[in-house]
């Protein structure tokens, strides 16, 4: 059997029936990432010892009743776990060993996965090409001189490798979806509040969701349906009650309606794109399935909205990385003459430029003359939004949009232009903004042999259905990845 082949659905049945033990997948995994991540640089670390321990304590045991039992999982390094070193790609945390797991990865680790190293990713999740990282940029695997989109590359990238076969990235406005489409595999933002973000190293709490990147749609939705639950510890966590994930069928043909907004279809939008996307509608039509054209005319809104809600969330959050309490401190004491000195010259170096541009951003408009004109004003149109969302999905059960504008873009080609890198997001960030859940799924390869992905996006809580139209669409598409 060759392990690298099977997906994770495969290899947890295997695991089960003993064809293969969790020994020897991690091994073999923790090989595979030993030979190809120097080039890739998709981890930022992994403790083969630890791993091979665990790994070892699952295959003695007797039953192996765990949902996911031996299966190795990456995780993005702004999810705390215990013992590991959680860095969230910043200096500012570049030695600071967790000292607890956050709940989504122990849900995970309660059904037996076992965590095979922590990924890549922007500094505290702020980008869209993991350049921003101070552990350097991950690189696409599909070409090594592209970008595997950010913030969650190094997840996207781990596993279109085959470096794991499956991953977890948080999404704040796009992260775990772009990177997944620029990377050719599957990523899930689901609903706000489905997963706790308890030990996930927030950056806009408002909008952080974490959730899986996978090879297939049934894949990402076994770990999904594993990591959402209610949680105590994290008061915006919901009670969802919800009917099992793990058990989908495919949309029945002509059984759900597919909505089309059409400012998402604008001039943005490179051409391979559109022509993608427009083969697979012929297709999903043959197939039964009604299209509704839509209007959601706050669309342009949605970056500016988006940069000024994202921002001001995080100038709150950074404000605790202070060199006092953990992290970085910076040991030239030279010339302070109070307080304000000592925490600017810990953070003037700790954090990169793209984090202390948000800082700058999001403190200037939470600033008393500012914040009615900018953060509150961004508020009421980030509830238009939602509205206008609402009223949409009165005509159809799930919105179909492409990811992104294109496919990856060349490593350093938009690193010195922030807004043009801002706007990769143009077509993922009203999903957080509103709450949404939101899928993105391969769509094939433009010229380049790299890959494009189109983007699902339902109705609060109505993950069922966009997954079970997302296995339409896998079905319809039939993508190829690299380790296929
Ligand atoms: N690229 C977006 C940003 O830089 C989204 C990041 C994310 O989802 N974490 O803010």
């Amino acid at each position: 059997m060759n392990l690298f082949k099977q997906t994770a659905t495969e290899l947890v049945s295997a695991l089960k029936t003993k064809q293969t033990s969790a020994v020897e997948l991690c091994s073999s995994y923790l090989k595979k990432i030993a030979d190809l991540n120097p080039e890739l640089n998709a981890f930022i670390s992994f403790n083969s010892e630890a791993v091979l321990k665990r790994a070892q304590t699952l295959d003695d045991q007797k039953e192996k009743k765990g949902k996911l039992h031996g299966l190795p999982i990456a995780v993005k390094d702004n999810f705390c776990v215990t013992g590991t070193q959680t860095t969230a790609g910043s200096k500012m945390l570049e030695h600071f060993i967790s000292p607890y797991t956050a709940t989504c990865i122990e849900k995970l680790e309660r059904e037996g996965a076992i965590v095979i190293g922590k990924t890549n990713m922007d500094e505290f999740a702020m980008g869209s090409s993991n350049e921003n990282s101070f552990f350097g940029p991950c690189k696409n695997p599909w070409n090594l001189k592209y970008v595997p989109g950010g913030s969650s590359g190094g997840s996207a990238a781990a596993v279109a490798a085959g470096l794991s076969p499956v991953a977890i990235g948080s999404d704040t406005g796009g992260s775990i979806r772009q990177p997944a489409s620029y990377c050719g595999v599957v990523g899930i933002k689901p609903t706000y509040g489905s997963i706790s973000r308890y030990g996930l190293i927030a950056f806009a709490s408002s909008l952080d969701q974490a959730g899986p990147i996978a090879r297939n749609v049934s894949d990402a939705a076994l770990i999904l349906d594993v990591m959402i639950d209610r949680d105590e510890k994290d008061s915006t966590s919901v009670d969802r009650k919800q009917p099992s994930l793990a058990q989908l069928k495919k949309a029945a043909k002509g059984s759900l309606k597919i909505g089309l907004p059409k400012e998402y279809f604008s001039q943005h939008l490179e051409k391979t794109t559109q022509n993608k996307i427009k083969e697979l509608l012929e297709n999903l039509q043959k197939d039964g399935f009604q299209t509704v054209e839509l209007n959601l005319s706050l669309t342009e809104m949605a970056i500016p909205v988006y940069y000024i809600v994202a921002s001001s969330e995080a100038s709150s959050n950074l404000s605790r990385f202070d060199g006092v309490r953990y992290g970085f401190r910076n040991k030239d004491q030279s010339g302070l003459s109070d307080l304000s000195d000592f925490y600017k010259k810990t953070r003037s170096v700790g954090f990169g430029d793209e984090v202390k541009r948000r800082i700058l951003l999001g403190t200037y408009s939470l600033s008393s003359g500012y914040y009615d004109e900018y953060y509150i004003q961004a508020a009421r149109v980030r509830r238009l939004m939602a509205n206008e969302f609402t009223s949409a999905f009165k005509k159809c059960d799930v919105i179909l949009t492409p990811t992104a504008i294109g496919a990856a873009f060349p490593l350093g080609d938009q690193a010195h232009d922030p807004i043009k890198m801002y706007f990769n997001d143009i077509y993922t960030v009203t999903a957080n903004l509103c709450g949404l859940p939101a899928i993105s799924l391969p769509l094939g390869l433009d010229d380049n042999k790299l890959p494009i992905g189109v983007q699902l996006m339902a109705p609060l809580f109505a993950e069922k259905a966009m997954l079970e139209m997302a296995l339409a669409i896998e079905d319809c598409v039939q993508f190829k990845g690299l380790t296929q």
